[in-house]
């Protein structure tokens, strides 16, 4: 089963909470033309401190994801694939009985979906979500594909260790795209995969 919400406020626009319009690669428009996309935001907390923040954040629309896929490395390709598809198993997240789907996405942004660590446990996690114009699709039955989803950071930093130096670059080269990131954090992103 998949349904379909308004983009929550947890993957709009810093500081305005203004939908994502255009995809971070090709430009193209996302809203109006009711393309599918993904949004990527990526979360951390300086040490001592009690709030998150925004380090960065894009849409990227299916096109250019799959693009950007095709430039991994098959080796990479695979392993990322794997390592995501065994967290996903473990990841037992239910439908609470009350099912209220906003509450129910709140809910499931609480912990990491391949760990299982509740994100007050970490410093850094990003979130993940599939959209189709304004609409965010909540799928909590599929195995392989449950959206949206919370990864934290030490699980990113495993999965960063499955890919090859290639596509390391590759991610390095897209991030700089995006921009803007603190200097005293890009050392933490160095090689990260984007876009899983
Ligand atoms: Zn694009």
């Amino acid at each position: 089963m998949i349904y379909t919400i308004d983009i929550p406020p947890a993957f709009r626009q810093d500081p305005t909470q203004s939908l994502h319009t255009r995809c971070v690669m090709c430009e193209k428009e996302l809203i109006e033309s009711n393309s599918p996309y993904l949004i990527e935001k990526s979360y951390v907390k300086p040490l001592g401190m009690a709030v998150y923040e925004t380090l960065f954040e894009y849409a990227i629309c299916m096109d250019c994801a799959v693009q950007m896929r095709a430039q991994m490395s098959r080796e990479s390709l695979q392993r990322m694939d794997s390592f995501m598809a065994e967290g996903l198993a473990q990841d037992h997240r239910q439908l609470p009985d009350d099912f209220e789907e906003a509450a129910m996405v709140d809910q499931w942004l609480q912990h990491c979906a391949l760990s299982g660590q509740p994100i007050e446990a970490l410093t850094e996690y990003q979130m993940i979500a599939v959209c189709q114009g304004d609409q965010m699709m909540v799928s909590p039955d599929e195995a392989h594909q449950r959206m949206p989803i919370v990864i934290g950071g030490p699980a990113i930093a495993e999965l960063t260790e499955l890919l090859s130096p290639e596509t390391r670059e590759e991610m390095d080269r897209f991030r700089d795209l995006l921009g803007g990131v603190p200097p005293e954090w890009e050392a933490l992103l160095q090689g990260r995969p984007v876009v899983v």
